[in-house]
């Protein structure tokens, strides 16, 4: 019964027939009409494809298809369009099954690498209608029967078990809602396959999340086969969870902990929680404010020894050894690290790698990532004198699962930390009563990049970004020889094809090359546009998915230029165009190119693009460009036009030095008084104040302060804003005053509560 039928929302069967003759007066189109009847009959609904291009279309776009039947003789000659189909099918999926329509007398001519590709033929004009339907239908239920991965299967399986349940949750698969009308529209909005999965560990059948038994541990099992991992572990509260159940399993009080600077609150909680003494990793950033990688300098073990030995927390610490690193990979805007470099430079200082991958669960199923992940490679090669790695993916976020879900994989190298002690930290984690329909998502996200699907669904991301970055980049050049202004992409400004070695402008370069050749998104050493100066090359590769979108202003070696257009103001407009992107900084705007892309998604963005522009130039009034700012903030705004406002805002930036100040505020690591545990026991004691940026001036923080975006602390809490003329200060007022001016543009701080316009911080009181 593990059929995709067992759930509500039925998936029917369904099967796409590929044939010329169709429509044809002739013995075999005869033939394929009354097969389509008989499995119409038999309930199975037919696609049909009379050429390869549209069998090709109808197979990107139709995934429910569970059958494909396949005309031999497609096309005048030969049978090379026949192979095109079956190329396209086994692209996405490798179990599909494949029957093709011939006669006996040309079975010979199908070549051993196409027979190795189909299940099975159909002599269409010698076997009874019957006969094949029954086949089809045969195949179609078997192929049912082993699509869908165990956790979710089991899920399915019992959530038709129609049991007396006696046990929590207790509204017993939805029925306790309906006693109410509030609890019925619950019931009703959500439908009831929710309700019927929603079941307690009490359950056998479906096994433990907490001891990885049953159905959810072969899910677990079947999760590291796919992600190339020793290990995984499902986790229902996020990577949140997952980074402090990992840093926790491998570091405890008064130990040594390598950490990004660039790291998740996350992180900050398990030092907290954990004791531990963070030693801060400092990426680069560059002119723009994006955050680079960790320059392959700052990881050598000299540069460790050096890093841990000016560290003011770990003076009376004796074991001076780091215990664990933990590295953010991609960053927010798609930058990835060479991890088998990684794993060499920092290898030699500790022995657990933690690789924080939220954003980046896709990567391991697209060759443009080799190497650049850590679940990198085959996992029997990674030996015991390895680091021992780990990973943390926020399925939600980037493949497809349900809020919360999240995965730990693990691979052991030097110093492992065995399942059983693993699992106790697991468990001062987890919920007794995990919600199973995110596990299923999880199991669900595995099984969707599993086998030919992964790198068919990861390489049209790919290809839907690369064809946006290079609408953009050609639509800033056309613009540009005009005299005119465009947005433009965070990316190289040209790239060499690794076929022909010439180098082309970026908009002029194969789409090919750009889809399926990392080398060109690596960052070369001193190349201009990534402001990152003398990188390694190769260490670092920007993401193609992960678009920035670049708005004018920001000069190409740094500082701002005459005239510019804050990214905010843009991403307003978007917005009231129903566009919502995923971050802004002062000129830049993150887009991702995420699985759910459909093709051609981006071409309403790229409109929306030149609508700016258009309004921008005739400077179209703010009532009609962004009506809610109007609305909302009327008296501020009125009168105002597009044009104005970008350049009230471009010269409010180019006063208070917004970029620059960021820029400075977080070159320095400020000055740590006492470790987060410390400052964490003493907000927990209230021995804390709230105070004003004046006040704050060589003071220790209570909480972390973090600017959103991009999200990378400025303070941990324990560390000292320094002086009131500091960088750090400097920074945080400047934010404030153009809080202040723009209503409607405010920034968010974690760690801030804004009251009439003005900051708050809590510090710790004096000692
Ligand atoms: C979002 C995020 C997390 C936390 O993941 P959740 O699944 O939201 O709990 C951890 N690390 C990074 C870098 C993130 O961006």
């Amino acid at each position: 019964m593990n059929s995709p039928n067992s759930g509500h929302q039925r998936l029917g069967r369904r099967a796409l027939i590929v044939d010329d003759e169709i429509a044809e007066e002739s013995a075999a189109g005869r033939a394929v009409r009354s097969l389509i009847a008989e499995l119409e009959r038999r309930d199975i609904s037919v696609v049909t494809a009379t050429s390869s291009e549209d069998a090709a279309l109808v197979i990107r776009s139709d995934p429910s298809l569970q059958c494909i039947l396949l005309d031999w003789d497609l096309g005048p000659e030969g049978h090379d369009l026949s192979i095109a189909v079956v190329d396209a099918v086994r692209h996405r999926s490798g179990t599909v099954p494949i029957f093709l329509l011939a006669d006996r007398s040309v079975a010979s001519t199908v070549p051993a690498a196409v027979m190795g590709q189909i299940d099975d033929f159909v002599w269409l004009l010698e076997d009874t209608t019957d006969f094949v339907g029954g086949r089809i239908l045969a195949a179609i239920d078997r192929y049912r029967s082993t699509v869908l991965p165990p956790m979710f299967a089991a899920l399915a399986k019992f959530s038709q078990v129609h049991e007396y349940s006696w046990h929590t949750p207790g509204h017993t698969g939805g029925t306790g809602f309906l006693k109410s009308t509030v609890g019925r529209a619950f019931f009703e909005f959500f439908g009831e396959p929710l309700f019927r999965s929603d079941l307690s560990i009490s359950v056998g059948e479906l096994g433990s999340l907490l001891d990885h038994s049953g159905p959810i541990g072969a899910s677990e099992k079947y999760a590291a086969r796919v992600f190339g991992s020793h290990r995984s572990y499902h986790v229902t509260n996020g990577s949140s969870t997952s980074n402090r159940i990992i840093l926790m399993a491998s570091v405890s009080r008064d130990q040594i902990a390598l950490c990004d600077r660039n790291c998740h609150k996350s992180a900050e909680h398990a030092m907290t929680m954990s004791g531990a003494i963070p030693t801060y990793l400092v990426p680069m950033r560059n002119h723009y404010g994006i955050i680079g990688p960790i320059p392959s300098e700052r990881l050598t073990r000299v540069a460790i020894r050096k890093l841990i030995d000016s560290n003011p927390l770990a003076a009376g610490i004796e074991d001076r050894e780091p215990k664990h690193a933990i590295i953010t990979n991609s960053t927010y805007d798609g930058l990835c690290y060479n991890v088998t470099r990684v794993e060499e430079l920092l290898g030699a200082s500790v022995d657990r790698l933690h690789f924080d991958e939220a954003w980046y669960g896709y990567a391991r199923f697209n060759p443009m990532y080799r190497d650049r992940h850590a679940m990198h490679g085959d996992p029997g090669d990674h030996s015991a004198n390895k680091p021992t790695v780990f990973a943390t993916q926020s399925t939600h976020k980037l493949l497809n699962a349900l809020s919360q879900a999240s995965f730990i994989h693990v691979r052991d190298g030097k110093n492992p930390i065995p399942h059983g002690l693993f699992n106790e930290t697991f468990m001062m984690h987890a919920s007794t009563s995990p919600n199973y329909a995110i596990i299923a998502s999880n199991d669900v996200s595995a099984a969707m990049m599993d086998g030919p699907g992964g790198e068919a669904l990861t390489g049209e991301s790919i290809e839907e970004a690369v064809a946006f970055r290079q609408m953009i980049s050609r639509l800033n050049n056309e613009f540009g020889d005009k005299g005119e202004w465009f947005f433009d992409c965070w990316q190289p400004d040209t790239v060499i094809d690794p076929k022909t070695g010439r180098t082309l402008p970026f908009y002029e370069a194969s789409a090919e090359a750009l889809t399926t050749y990392p080398s060109c998104w690596v960052l070369k050493p001193g190349a201009q546009w990534h402001g990152f100066g003398e990188i390694e090359d190769g260490y670092c590769m920007l993401d193609p998915i992960k678009v920035s979108i670049v708005t004018p202003g920001v000069a190409p070696r740094g500082g701002l230029m005459p005239v510019g257009i804050p990214a905010s103001l843009v991403t307003a407009y978007l917005d009231s165009r129903g566009i919502v992107v995923e971050k802004t900084t002062d000129f830049t705007i993150l887009v991702l190119f995420s699985i759910g892309i459909t093709k051609g998604k981006w071409g309403s963005l790229v409109s929306a693009l030149c609508d700016f522009k258009r309004d921008y130039d005739v400077n179209l009034s703010l009532e009609r460009a962004i009506p809610a700012l109007i609305e909302d903030h009327g008296d501020r705004y009125a009168g105002m036009g597009l044009k104005d406002l970008a350049d009230t805002m471009f010269s409010a930036m180019k006063e208070l030095k917004t970029t620059q100040m960021m820029s400075e505020g977080f070159s320095e690591l400020p000055h740590p008084e006492m470790s987060p545990v410390r400052a964490y026991e003493r907000l927990v004691r209230g021995q804390v104040e709230q105070v004003t940026l004046n006040e704050l001036a060589g003071r220790t923080v209570a909480t972390g302060v973090v600017p959103y975006p991009p999200g990378i602390p400025l303070l941990m809490p324990g560390e000292n804003a320094g002086p009131a003329d500091g960088p750090i200060l400097g920074y945080l007022k400047s934010l404030e005053a153009y809080d202040q001016r723009f209503p409607g543009f405010t920034h968010d701080t974690h760690g801030v509560e804004v009251e009439d316009g003005v900051y708050r911080v809590y510090c710790q009181t004096r000692v």
